[in-house]
């Protein structure tokens, strides 16, 4: 679009509805929105918001044609969506308070509804019906906006761990970001020379006109408007560290029963589950939910009930404080609470082969969400580990990569995958599945190029093609932090129940009383997403008995 013709803005289409991202309010929507807001005329080229603010209204079309696009008035300048009658504008970022990521402008003279946010989002919060529209909807906008590259731009080169950390931190947070690559790609050095930015002050952030250098994830979710601690003093009813399922399980129960809860995440709120493609087994999901919706429906809920978070917060240390807990976070903030819920879950291991540290700068990956797939289209990768993760991220990835080489140690696909991972994975003609075998080298300059592997039975060697490693292999719980206030098992998960020492506890109390443990940092957890909600759940039920609201 060019704004600054408005001819040529008039010939804009709209945007056809892909997948349920543009759907049509009707005439009895309209009706049912209008009570909450206030109607106005529009003019062409008038701003309804820009990118960056905060609290915007949201707005549905009632006449002419509004557009929604990144980098007003620029050179730059790229619509991402023309919106026509009855449409309504805006992304996820008007539900969770982030900055928005473009400006939305009329293309011609109309009519607008406009909402104030506060009152959409008490709409969302109780109305089945547009309410549920709306979000999907947005959820959806969301991944487009992923998937175009739109909002934040990073620029760096691609063998700084910096940017890694950055891109990381984005992805995980589901923030839409463009990489720029110092190293190839021969835009990045002009817009580092428009900026003023020399290559080596390089990790760069750009946001809203802003720039941002080398930020620490603190500062990146700040600038986003990623959910900051209140300036109150910490100090809830319910601490949950970690806000996979089971810890935003915990805060949903919580919250809901009227327990002031808090959630500190280190990282991003989803967990492990937020960084998977596909869920297939969560109950009342016949068609599978995405990790990301899943996460994000799960925090606007736990919102809703009035749960606070926080994010990026990582809890380095525990103890006792008289009859509560006393948290700390990294960087040295205390956190106390009466109850403490601890859902921090657990990682995947790094492979122990050589020059891992040197390839996991760019090539290796933890995670197959969208942002990876993004990062390796068009190229071929591998996969190690022979679990559910390691199927679905080959499910996943096929769409994008050119082949897929799935390695895994045991002899037959399915000793640890269901079934019907296997059975869609042998339908994948791009997926190749190595049994019986390790990896055992890595090659490439900067990047990964290859990877040797050695077939168990026969002492064969093959070198693969591969540009990215994606690794999923055995979890290591997220413990170090309890600093051994409550018991450990042998392999550093934390125990719950009647223990050796013949206490009295409940099923999911750690050796402490008030400390509670669910999900996969649990010993004997069954390291699925639906035992870490029912576990989150029931932790709050035992919780409760001890702390009453405040
Ligand atoms: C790619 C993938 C696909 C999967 N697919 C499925 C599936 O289809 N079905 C299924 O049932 N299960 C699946 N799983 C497993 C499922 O996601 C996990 O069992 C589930 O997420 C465990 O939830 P949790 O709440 O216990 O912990 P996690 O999801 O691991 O979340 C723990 C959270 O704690 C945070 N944290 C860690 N340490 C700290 C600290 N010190 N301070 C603050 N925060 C901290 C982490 O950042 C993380 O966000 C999958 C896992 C992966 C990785």
């Amino acid at each position: 679009m060019s704004t600054n013709s408005t001819s040529e803005s008039r010939e804009l289409v709209e945007t056809p509805d892909l997948n349920g991202a543009y759907p049509r309010l009707d005439e009895a929507g309209i009706a049912a929105l209008a009570p909450l807001g206030r109607r106005r005329r529009v003019q062409p080229e008038e701003v309804l918001f820009r990118e960056g603010d905060r609290e915007c209204q949201f707005f549905v079309v009632l006449a002419g044609k509004v557009a929604s696009v990144e980098g007003h008035g620029t050179p730059e300048e790229r619509v991402i969506s023309v919106h026509g009658r009855g449409r309504f504008l805006g992304e996820l970022s008007l539900l969770t308070g982030e900055g928005s990521y473009y400006t939305a402008v009329a293309v011609n003279e109309g009519e607008v509804l406009a909402v104030p946010a506060s009152r959409l989002r008490e709409l969302v919060a109780r109305d089945q019906g547009i309410g549920d529209l709306i979000l999907r909807a947005y959820l959806i906008r969301r991944s487009i906006l992923i998937g175009l590259g739109a909002g934040l731009r990073i620029i760096g080169s691609r063998y700084s761990p910096d940017a890694r950390r950055v891109r990381d931190f984005a992805a995980r947070n589901r923030l839409p970001y463009r990489w720029l690559d110092l190293d190839g790609d021969p835009g990045a050095e002009a817009l580092l020379a428009q900026f003023g930015v020399a290559p080596q002050d390089t990790p760069i952030v750009i946001l809203h006109a802003r720039v941002l250098r080398n930020p620490s994830n603190a500062e990146l979710a700040a600038a986003a408007g990623l959910p900051a601690p209140s300036s109150s003093p910490a100090r809830c009813d319910l601490l949950v560290v970690g806000s996979g399922p089971g810890g935003m399980s915990a805060a949903v129960y919580g919250a809901s029963e009227g327990l002031r809860s808090m959630v500190l995440d280190g990282t991003a709120t989803g967990g492990q589950a937020g960084t998977s493609a596909r869920i297939e087994n969560y109950l009342g999901f016949p068609s599978g939910i995405s990790g990301a919706e899943l996460a994000e429906r799960a925090m606007l809920q736990a919102r809703k009930f009035g749960a606070e978070f926080v994010v990026p917060a990582e809890a380095a240390s525990i103890e006792k404080d008289g009859g509560q807990y006393l948290v700390r976070l990294a960087d040295g903030s205390p956190v106390t609470a009466t109850s403490v819920v601890i859902a921090t879950g657990a990682r995947y291991r790094r492979l122990d082969v050589p020059q891992l540290d040197h390839f996991e700068k760019m090539s290796v990956y933890y995670a197959a969400s969208q942002a990876e797939a993004l990062l390796c289209a068009g190229d071929p990768v591998a996969i190690v580990g022979g679990g559910n993760s390691a199927g679905q991220a080959a499910v996943f990835l096929s769409a994008h990569a050119t082949e897929v080489t799935l390695i895994v140690r045991e002899g037959d696909l399915g000793e640890h995958m269901s079934r019907y991972l296997v059975d869609r994975i042998t339908r994948i003609p791009n997926v190749h599945v190595m049994t019986s075998t390790e990896v055992r080298e890595l090659h490439g300059e900067a990047a990964l190029e290859a990877v040797t592997v050695t077939d168990n039975r026969t002492g064969t060697r093959r070198t693969i093609d591969a540009r990215a490693l994606f690794v999923f292999i055995g979890m290591a719980p997220c413990t170090g932090w309890l600093g051994g206030l409550v018991d450990l098992d042998d392999h550093g998960f934390v125990r719950t129940g009647p223990g050796s020492d013949g206490a009295e506890r409940s099923l999911l109390e750690t050796s402490q009383p008030g400390i509670f443990a669910v999900g996969d940092v649990r010993a004997g957890s069954a390291k699925r997403v639906a035992t870490a909600v029912g576990e989150g759940a029931m932790a709050v039920r035992l919780a409760f008995e001890r702390t009453r609201p405040t």
